[in-house]
């Protein structure tokens, strides 16, 4: 069982990506990322932090209401809509050095991309 959180592009969900529901079926049906799981702990949700890329801190607060509630996220997951972001909307998230950052001080797994539709 794989815990995992989700992080999403502020500026795409709810308006180019309604209520998430494409994650959910991707979880479900172990589509696309989430083929390398067995099963799938979906243990929270959350922006970015928004432009300029506030992710840092916002997986810093991640990491310590999930660590309170006994839920320790092992994967982080940054949504399709965060890589749509960075390849066609001049999102500013660095990711190589994100994903580094992330890994290092979380010591989480850090993962680019959810579903694939
Ligand atoms: S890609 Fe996933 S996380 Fe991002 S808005 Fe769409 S369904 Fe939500
Ligand atoms: S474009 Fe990038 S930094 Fe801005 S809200 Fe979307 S994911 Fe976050």
């Amino acid at each position: 069982m794989a815990k995992i959180a989700i992080i999403y592009c502020k500026k795409v969900k709810d308006y180019s990506c309604i209520a998430c529901a494409k994650c959910y079926k991707a979880i479900k049906n172990r589509d696309a990322e989430f083929a390398a799981y067995d099963e799938v702990d979906l243990c929270a949700m959350t922006d970015c932090g928004d432009c300029p890329g506030l992710v840092v801190p916002r997986v810093k607060l991640l990491k310590e209401i999930t660590g309170m509630l006994d839920r320790e996220v092992e994967v982080i997951h940054f949504g399709t809509c965060v890589k749509l972001a960075m390849e066609t909307a001049e999102c500013p998230i660095d990711w190589d050095d994100l994903k580094i950052t992330l890994e290092k001080k979380f010591g989480v797994k850090v993962v680019l991309g959810t579903h694939s539709y």
